[in-house]
């Protein structure tokens, strides 16, 4: 099966000046947009206070978290704001893989309740779009949603890399 996806994977060190992030450090995680991936670096404080413009510019969310120690399962460190978030911030994208991660996303936010599902229209091209609108926005925000027609075993691993972007691969 063709991946349909690219994102580069965390290393366990600082994205700026390389240095280790050991096990119980806080440091900050970031996602950006690369040109047909998303990206995910780490930094250990000094660098994550002061990013370069640029680097600053692309980035899509940003936390806080802490480098999980070897024995300790690995869990979603990012709160529901930062999908909601990451969500909005991949709206205008037209790359693929985007899409289909954001279509993942919507599903995520919609299995936790933040996402509600209006109703499914057709555009020119024949894609079926989905209106949503994020629970308790008032009046309702539309947001719309390609569906890419992903097979199970698509959003399955679509759904794994989200996971490993979010969460790191210590
Ligand atoms: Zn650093």
């Amino acid at each position: 099966m063709a991946k349909d996806y690219n994102i580069r994977k965390t290393s366990g060190q600082c994205s700026l000046c390389e240095m280790q992030l050991a096990p119980g450090m806080e440091f900050t995680a970031t996602v950006s947009e690369g040109p047909d991936e998303l990206i995910r670096n780490d930094y250990c404080d000094k660098c994550g206070e002061s990013l370069p413009e640029e680097t600053n510019a692309a980035v899509l969310c940003k936390w806080r978290t802490v480098v999980p120690h070897p024995q300790e399962k690995k869990k979603l460190l990012v709160s529901d704001d930062l999908l909601v978030n990451l969500f909005e911030r991949l709206s205008e994208t037209e790359d693929p893989s985007k899409i289909n991660f954001r279509y993942v996303l919507a599903l995520v936010l919609m299995r936790k309740k933040m996402l509600i599902y209006d109703r499914m229209s057709t555009d020119d091209d024949g894609k079926e779009i989905w209106s949503m609108h994020l629970k308790g926005s008032d009046p309702p925000d539309e947001h719309l949603v390609i569906d890419p027609k992903l097979t199970e075993d698509q959003i399955a691993e679509v759904s794994d890399n989200l996971g490993e972007i979010m969460e790191g691969d210590f």
